[in-house]
């Protein structure tokens, strides 16, 4: 079991197929540290994936397993990917699913961009 409660960690996971260039996305950034590409299902005008290169399953296991440099490193990459995507004056929303009751659909971290339009109030 992996530190989230969650499966040990899918080496075929569709992430981690991206990551090994197996299957194709399209990129926006790309760092050391992170890989952010466009999601196949948007939900907004803007929804893009950020995702750590290291292998981990969710978010409490990349907070709690991953060196600081990779923590550090990773959220740098999510503000340079608002960045470089012009976000910032009109604003984005930032989002991470952890486990079952979030509906985590893949199991590597990853952190949601969306933006492009008002986005409501947090929940549906
Ligand atoms: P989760 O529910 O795990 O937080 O979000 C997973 C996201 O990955 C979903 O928004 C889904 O559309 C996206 N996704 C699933 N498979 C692929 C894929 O093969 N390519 C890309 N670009 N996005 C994917």
């Amino acid at each position: 079991m992996a530190v989230t409660g969650l499966p040990p960690y899918d080496e075929t996971n569709v992430f981690a197929r991206i990551l090994r260039g197996e299957i194709p996305c399209k990129k926006v950034y790309e760092d050391a540290y992170a890989l952010a590409f466009h999601d196949i299902n948007p939900q907004a005008p803007v929804h893009v994936l950020v995702i750590p290169k290291g292998a981990y399953v969710s978010s409490a296991d990349f907070l709690q397993a991953a060196p600081d440099h990779e923590v550090a490193g990773f959220f740098r990459a999510v503000g340079a990917v608002a960045r470089q995507l012009g976000l910032e004056a009109k604003g984005y929303r930032l989002l991470a699913n952890m486990g079952p009751d979030s509906n985590q659909e893949v199991p590597h971290f990853h952190v949601h961009v969306f933006a492009g339009r008002p986005l409501g109030r947090m929940l549906p």
